[in-house]
């Protein structure tokens, strides 16, 4: 349950702070505030999932989303994940809250195939430390057959980092994500230390270009060049390819020549709030028939 994970979380949280203190030899109180907040937002089931869609420049329709969490404050302000996700991947808070969020993303699936939302594809971030837990993979079967969605609808981002920790462990691991139907993304894909003959070897169904790269594809030569590259990589290994943080038309253009039709970012949309989800769904099937 929740419960006993987080206090699993809070007794890893009691490691970490003794490693801090070997480490730094002080605690930083702000860190700390930071910390028993994120335990108690944990408890009290706070955080929120948003969605922002993934589009196929080709056939010009969506393909799916992105779930990402955010961490909504009492006076109506959100925190950002990269303002605590880094705090909770340190201290193991990230495996109670990732199985909250798992739990929250397949209750709302669940919902949308009641309603006939064609929803698609949905990722969810899993952090590396996660990723190395073999409880990954109750979570995921338990969650599916209470919810009873479909494998297939689903997808986890890892980072190249939870691959090359471990490279034999992470490969059964990939192995048995994939038995179960669940597809598997590589995440900011280009900035980490993954050897390429891993690509070959694991079995990754999409590769997502990171949006460092994607950010000046029209106006630097290296950039647009590296891109185009990964591409080529991953057609070459028949693999999926999503281009992230598009913002502009010019960006989106020369991915699409470039053969990168999967594309996400704000030049599309922004992530959503899972109540405009629908909305968001039917006014895009309306624009593709009228057009
Ligand atoms: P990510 O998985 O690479 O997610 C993409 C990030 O880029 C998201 O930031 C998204 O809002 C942002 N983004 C999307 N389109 C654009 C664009 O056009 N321009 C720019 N500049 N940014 C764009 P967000 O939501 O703040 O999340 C940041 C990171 O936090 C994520 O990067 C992911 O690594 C992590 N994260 C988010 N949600 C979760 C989660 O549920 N679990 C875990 N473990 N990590 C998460
Ligand atoms: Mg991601
Ligand atoms: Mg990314
Ligand atoms: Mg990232």
């Amino acid at each position: 349950s929740a419960n006993s994970a987080l206090n699993h979380a809070k007794k890893m949280g009691r490691n970490t702070y003794q490693f801090f203190d070997k480490e730094r030899h002080t605690l930083d109180p702000t860190e700390l505030t930071k910390e028993s907040a994120l335990f108690k937002a944990i408890t009290n089931n706070e955080f929120e999932l948003y969605f922002q869609p993934k589009f196929d420049a080709q056939h010009n329709q969506l393909y799916g989303f992105e779930a990402l969490v955010r961490w909504p404050q009492e006076d109506g302000s959100v925190i950002n994940p990269d303002e605590f996700i880094p705090l909770a991947e340190q201290n193991g808070a990230i495996i109670p809250l990732t199985q909250l969020l798992m739990e929250q993303l397949l209750n709302q699936l669940a919902q949308w195939r009641k309603q006939n939302i064609s929803f698609g594809n949905v990722a969810i971030n899993i952090s590396a430390l996660h990723f190395q837990q073999s409880s990954l993979i109750e979570t995921l079967i338990d969650n599916l057959a209470k919810f009873d969605v479909p494998a297939h609808c689903l997808e986890l981002e890892i980072t190249e980092s939870a691959m090359m920790d471990n490279p034999e462990f992470a490969e059964q691991q990939m192995k048995r994500i994939k038995s179960i139907g669940v597809q598997i993304a590589l995440d900011d894909f280009g900035t980490g230390h993954s050897s390429l003959s891993y690509l070959k070897r694991f079995p990754i169904d999409t590769l997502k270009i990171d949006k460092s790269f994607v950010k000046d594809i029209d106006k630097n030569d290296q950039d647009r060049n590296i891109t185009a590259t990964i591409v080529r990589l991953a057609k070459y290994l028949d693999i999926n390819v999503v281009a992230e943080g598009v913002e502009t038309e010019e960006q989106a253009y020369m991915l699409h020549i470039m053969g990168c039709h999967f594309q996400q970012g704000y030049y599309y949309c922004k992530p959503l709030k899972a109540n405009q989800v629908s909305e968001f769904i039917n006014d895009t099937l309306e624009k593709q028939q009228s057009s």
